[in-house]
């Protein structure tokens, strides 16, 4: 029981990250995703357990089943129809009574990776989101009607496989409408209302109960600080912890509303939570990952545990038992994470982490993807300080070699 293997779906970086925490409490870590990806690189130890294949494909997913104890994820595109059979074939861990081998449920990603089907989730529970409304055809006049009862600008969403904004399309007028269904054919899609927001926040939960219960969320879910996202063409730039120009009040409601969210879910797990704080001080969810996130990457360096300790430890059944309150506090009043995009360049994304490398104090994190593509993310930096002040004014040199690799 003190060994169990965990699975997952996926092995890109936040795999990496996973695989990383995991080392460190002797727990291995089986990944499925093709050869030599980013967290099979790290994680010779459990190589006769890897599987390479897709997380999209159910034979693959059963072959990592028969290698590991627990299932969870680093991205939420995965088959869940092979993770309910797994589920219906041997519900539980050995030697437990009733820890499910899937952590979170499969329902619960089967819910999440439809947009559309996350908002109606949210609207059962009274959890605010922007308003949203599922387009049934590719007919311009159809959406017209939509955009008629939504305003503009909307936003056109594909309701599956999106990711960095590729799936998003931003309609500013009638004149925008075809273009927007040209850009997003043959995909699933929802219109949702335009969110007029002061600034983008989100929350890294963690989920500690098996069951879907809103009436628990003080009791079985934990929050991570708030933090202020931004983002530059729908990809996540930077990271601030605690959020400029945010009051605690409102940081801290930032915190109820992302563990309200996030305990309507079934299973154990991390979650992140991206939310918008509209001009009237509103929150309102955009949308929630039943993983790690990019946002929680600070972690790493700035709380007593990572994401992704907090992931390992909530799918094990014992280990879930002893993630205490304040784990997840801060150990410095002020971090920033910057993300490595690739550029023109191959390697262009080097560049910011070889100035990195100059800054003491500065963690540098390269995800090993090789090639770097604009748009891509290649790794990551984070900066802790003692003010907000002190951490901007280091890292800015770096966001400036970001900006002229982008220009
Ligand atoms: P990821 O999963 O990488 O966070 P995604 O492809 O799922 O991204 P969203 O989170 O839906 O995309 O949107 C990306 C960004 O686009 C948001 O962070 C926000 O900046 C902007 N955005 C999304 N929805 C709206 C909206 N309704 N109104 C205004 N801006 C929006
Ligand atoms: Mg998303
Ligand atoms: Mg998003």
């Amino acid at each position: 029981m003190d060994h169990l293997v965990v699975g997952v779906l996926g092995g890109g970086q936040l795999g990496r990250m996973l695989v990383e925490a995991a080392h460190r409490l002797n727990i291995q870590v089986a990944v499925l995703d093709s050869e030599n990806a980013p967290a099979k690189q790290i994680n010779l130890v459990a190589s006769d357990k890897h599987i390479t294949g897709s997380f999209a494909k159910a034979a693959d997913v059963q072959k990592l089943a028969r290698n590991c104890d627990v299932l969870t994820y680093e991205i939420e595109h995965v088959d869940t129809k092979v993770l309910q059979e797994l589920d219906e074939e041997k519900p539980f861990v050995e030697g437990t009574q009733s820890w499910s081998r899937i952590q979170p449920s499969w329902a619960t990603v089967r819910t999440i990776q439809d947009k559309f089907l996350q908002k109606q989730h949210f609207a059962k529970f009274d959890i605010a989101t922007a308003q949203s409304i599922a387009v049934g055809t590719s007919e311009p006049q159809g959406l017209k009607e939509i955009a008629d009862r939504l305003g503009y600008p909307f936003m056109l969403k594909s309701r599956t496989e999106a990711y960095d904004g590729r799936g998003n399309y931003p309609v500013k007028s009638v004149s925008e409408i075809e273009a927007a269904l040209a850009a997003l054919s043959n995909r699933p899609l929802y219109a949702e209302k335009w969110a007029h927001f002061r600034i983008e926040l989100a929350v890294m939960v963690i989920k500690t109960n098996q069951e879907a219960s809103l009436d628990s969320w003080e009791s079985n879910t934990l929050a991570y600080p708030t933090v202020e996202t931004i983002h530059e063409d729908s990809i996540c730039k930077l990271v601030y912890v605690p959020p400029r120009g945010v009051s605690r009040k409102l940081a801290k409601a930032a915190q109820v509303l992302a563990r309200r969210a996030v305990s309507t879910f079934a299973g154990t797990g991390v979650f992140g939570v991206e939310l918008f704080l509209l001009d009237d001080d509103s929150l309102v969810v955009n949308e929630i990952a039943p993983r790690p996130h990019n946002s929680g990457h600070y972690t790493i360096e700035a709380c007593h545990m990572s994401q992704y300790e907090a992931q390992i430890r909530a799918v094990l059944p014992k280990l879930s038992k002893t993630i205490l309150p304040g784990s997840t506090d801060l150990v410095a009043p002020a971090a920033i994470m910057l993300n490595v995009l690739g550029g023109p360049e191959p390697d262009s994304h080097l560049l910011v982490a070889d100035a990195a490398l100059t800054i003491p104090g500065a963690k540098v994190h390269l995800y090993g993807k090789g090639d770097g593509r604009p748009g891509r993310k290649m790794g990551h930096i984070t900066i802790l300080g003692q003010s907000m002040s002190e951490v901007e004014t280091k890292i800015h040199p770096l966001i400036n070699i970001v900006d002229s690799i982008r220009a």
